[in-house]
């Protein structure tokens, strides 16, 4: 059953767009947000509460003409993208936001790049003009490199300075919120149907039960709708917006908070109006049921770059999608050079999603998980919350640490020609406590199994900070006190000698691993 009724285009007006705030922590989202919903707040609060609902509306005045847009009261791009892992494209527009008297920073061009992978036009604040030191010219210079150009430099992306703190330039942004909006989308939506949405925020209210805050995104959502929410279904009890006002219907880009629902749903669930009670039970049911299915027949296979290379000769796919992690600035860049310089059929493409510095990390994976994207690692590792999210959705992370090597699998791999036949296993990571020197092994790091096993055979690297210290390495010698063990498990103190190399150092990580042929399928 399809429940999604193509709309006539006679039907369709305009709706608000929606924005979601991103950029490097401290850089002001949080404040620039409340700067927002305090001066523009729609509905007249008289001497009212404002709720945290998870969203908000707001009026702006562009050229006489009163328009509203609507904030995700959720800064950061980590829910941005968990949500679209759910399957819901909530924003409309990303505003970037980067203080003016810090800079451009990892976090800044993270954010960038999770708004580009879900193409949503970016719009840049450039926070904090008030401070002395703030250098806006700067922060224009600096996102040109990341092919963001300011327009007043022949760009296309609206740049405004503005200050959080005294309120300096908020009109201009909403402004060029929806100049970019009208410049770049088409947002329309049928008010005149049963709604549909997305829950962006939802809890259980010991008063009141399942609170969910929904943003409708076509349709009108009204008092007595009987509801689908993910796995959650009910009859919407009343509604009520960021004011704390009880509304009795919402139409496109409204947020509000539902109450009615039976349990509660997750972010990212899609909200649906049934024809009565009976139906959203079914639908709800049916999809537990699926979910459940799901979860033991573990369908949720992503694509490795094996798996790419089979579904390309089958002319399954046409775009590899890659992010490039590197230890270093210079390698990451030539590395992704190289790549980009790749000469393979029109038919082909790659697509370099992300790119950054420093050890990769769960938003990374997240972003491959959504994206179906391969994460190249050069010189770096995932940390222990990345590497756990790799394995649960099935991420393929590839080390290297020669950039050729790289070039060469990637290469093949978009000819259609990759033959792996080993995979590297993950065993086990140790931490670094103390070190001791011996002078039949040289210096033997007294260190703690955090995960798995260390194994007498395996091999092994040093990691620090992420970034790879020493690789291929042997274990020349393991003990657990005076003895000679061959296997030290997951909370056990042991000293391991690492042969020749002798560089290591309290703090580091111990990984080990075996080089295994890859089971043929
Ligand atoms: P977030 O981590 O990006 O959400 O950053 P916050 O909104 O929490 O802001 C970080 C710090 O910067 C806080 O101490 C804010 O008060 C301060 N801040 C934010 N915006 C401005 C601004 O426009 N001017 C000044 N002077 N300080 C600001």
């Amino acid at each position: 059953v399809s429940f999604d009724v193509e709309d006539d285009p006679d039907d369709l007006v305009a709706r608000p767009p929606v924005v979601t705030v991103m950029g490097h922590v401290d850089h002001g989202k949080t404040r620039l947000l409340d700067a927002i919903r305090h001066t523009k707040v729609v509905a007249g609060e008289a001497g009212g509460i404002t709720q945290h609902i998870g969203a908000y509306q707001v009026e702006a005045d562009l050229e006489g003409e009163k328009r509203a847009i609507t904030f995700i009261d959720t800064p950061g791009h980590e829910a941005f993208t968990a949500m679209r892992a759910r399957g819901a494209q909530v924003t409309d527009i990303a505003v970037l936001v980067v203080a003016a008297d810090d800079g451009v920073m990892p976090q800044t061009i993270e954010a960038l790049n999770h708004a580009r992978a879900a193409e949503v036009p970016i719009v840049v604040a450039v926070n904090k003009v008030d401070k002395p030191e703030a250098n806006p010219a700067k922060i224009r210079q600096q996102l040109t490199e990341f092919g963001l150009v300011a327009e007043e430099y022949g760009g296309d992306t609206m740049f405004v300075d503005v200050s959080a703190k005294t309120g300096l330039g908020i009109d201009k942004l909403l402004d060029a919120i929806l100049l970019t909006a009208d410049a770049d989308l088409d947002l329309v939506a049928n008010p005149d149907r049963e709604a549909r949405g997305v829950a962006i925020e939802a809890n259980l209210d010991r008063g009141r039960g399942a609170v969910a805050t929904v943003l409708v995104q076509n349709g009108t959502l009204r008092v007595g709708d009987a509801i689908v929410a993910g796995t959650a279904y009910g009859r919407v009890r009343a509604m009520f917006d960021e004011n704390g006002e009880s509304v009795e219907a919402a139409g496109p880009s409204r947020p509000v908070q539902v109450l009615g629902l039976t349990s509660v749903p997750r972010a990212g669930d899609n909200i649906l109006v049934t024809e009565d009670d009976r139906t959203a039970r079914q639908i709800a049911e049916k999809r537990e049921a699926a979910q459940r299915n799901a979860m033991l027949a573990k369908t949720r296979k992503r694509i490795s770059l094996e798996d790419f290379t089979k579904a390309l000769e089958e002319g399954k796919v046409e775009t590899l999608n890659l992010i490039i992690k590197g230890d270093v600035a210079g390698a990451v860049e030539a590395l992704e050079e190289s790549l980009l310089k790749i000469e393979v059929d029109d038919s082909v493409q790659l697509r370099i999603i992300h790119r950054g510095v420093g050890a990769i990390t769960e938003s990374d994976v997240s972003l491959a998980t959504v994206d179906n994207a391969i994460v190249i690692g050069f010189n770096v590792r995932p940390d222990g919350k990345a590497r756990e999210a790799a394995h649960k959705e099935g991420v393929d992370i590839r080390f290297y640490s020669v950039i050729y090597d790289a070039i060469d699998d990637i290469e093949n791999a978009l000819r259609g020609l990759l033959k792996p036949e080993y995979e590297e296993v993950h065993t086990g990571t140790a931490e670094v406590r103390e070190i001791f020197r011996s002078s039949k092994f040289g210096n033997i790091a007294g260190a703690y199994v955090q995960t798995g096993a260390v194994t007498r055979n395996s091999k092994a690297r040093v990691l620090r900070g992420g970034v790879v210290h020493g690789d291929d390495l042997t274990i020349e010698s393991l003990r657990r006190f005076k003895d000679d063990v061959t296997e030290v498990k997951a909370g056990y103190e042991c000293g391991i000698g690492l042969g020749s190399f002798n560089d290591i150092q309290v703090g580091d990580e111990i990984e080990t691993y075996e080089i295994r042929e890859k089971p043929r399928d």
